[in-house]
């Protein structure tokens, strides 16, 4: 997909509101960026939510990047530095400061151990646990049957590029050799068990970024069970859908008059849409008492009548 930038969204203070965030807020504490480094984050546009809308999974990663990039300004240090803990970290700061109902992460058990039934349970993002790095990092690690000390690094930025299918991949994004990912691949397979084990507690040890260990008890009989929470570019962000966003915007302009533009915030849309809600069933509650009003002023009704004189239709009210 090519994605054409407009370099004027970039970035600019005139438009948009950016808030600092606060490095030691970072799943890394922002302990690997130099000591200036500063990162400013906005929320998204309607223009950005609508390019959100075209997330497939051919280009999740680049949208995210791209969505990233627009959103956060990064000082004294590049996107090139950034951590993919805190990248993930900063999609999910974006994600709940654009949408009212940030949704999040659901997790399927087919089937109970304990009673058999389907499982499905909902892990809201304020409810993610997060590792952070509290400790200085050490960028090698001693593999003693290969009698080699192999420079690591934790992942970044550019790493969102490979495709994380299983626990090999993951730890060779953390092999920090020119080798390519195959040949890294091979290296891990071949590695022995007590080399392995080496390179991966050491990886354990300065992990940092979401818990993704979860426990999740069965809602029907109680069972713990013991669960991975899937988290990828395909679903970093809010799951959105385009012709819910221009719904949105039709309704808004339909009830208020207002045109809402594509820079418009888009976390401003979501409070409108509440706000003619709110105005629409007070309308509607205020209806209902006029009928009723109406009613009991009328008058009232021989004793054999078995019908009552039709009522003047009232006016029809706009729901959501
Ligand atoms: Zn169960």
């Amino acid at each position: 997909m090519n994605i054409r930038k407009d370099p004027n969204i970039n970035h600019n203070y005139d438009n948009f509101n950016f808030w600092q965030i606060d490095l030691k807020e970072l799943p890394s504490r922002g302990r690997l960026y130099p000591k200036n480094a500063k990162i400013k984050a906005r929320s998204m546009s309607v223009l950005e939510v609508k390019f959100l809308a075209t997330l497939v999974p051919g280009n999740a990663t680049n949208i995210c990047n791209e969505l990233l990039e627009k959103c956060t300004i990064l000082e004294n240090f590049s996107y090139d530095d950034l951590l993919l803990a805190d990248r993930e970290f900063l999609i999910f700061w974006i994600r709940l400061n654009s949408f009212i109902n940030a949704n999040g992460f659901v997790i399927t058990i087919p089937e109970c151990s304990g009673c058999k039934k389907q499982i499905e349970y909902t892990i809201k993002l304020l409810d993610l646990e997060f590792k952070y790095l509290d400790h200085p990092f050490i960028n090698s690690v001693y593999l003693s049957d290969l009698d080699i000390t192999l420079p690591v690094r934790i992942p970044r930025y550019r790493d969102s590029s490979f495709i994380v299918e299983d626990d090999i991949d993951e730890v060779c994004l953390w092999i920090d050799t020119d080798n390519s990912m195959e040949e890294k691949y091979t290296f891990v397979s071949n590695l022995t068990a007590n080399d392995f084990m080496a390179l991966k507690s050491h990886i354990d040890d300065n992990y940092c970024g979401v818990i993704k260990e979860v426990t999740i008890d069965c809602p029907h009989c109680g069972k713990a069970h013991r669960v991975k929470i899937e988290i990828n570019d395909q679903n970093l962000f809010n799951n959105v859908d385009l012709s819910q966003i221009l719904e949105t915007i039709t309704r808004i302009a339909k009830y208020s008059n207002l045109q809402i533009t594509n820079d418009w915030s888009w976390v401003e849309v979501e409070v409108e849409q509440q706000i003619i809600n709110k105005m629409i069933n007070e309308e509607n509650e205020a209806n209902q008492k006029e009928i009723a009003k109406a009613k009991s002023q009328m008058p009232s009704m021989g004793a054999h009548r078995t019908s009552a004189p039709s009522m003047p239709s009232m006016p029809s009210v706009p729901h959501f």
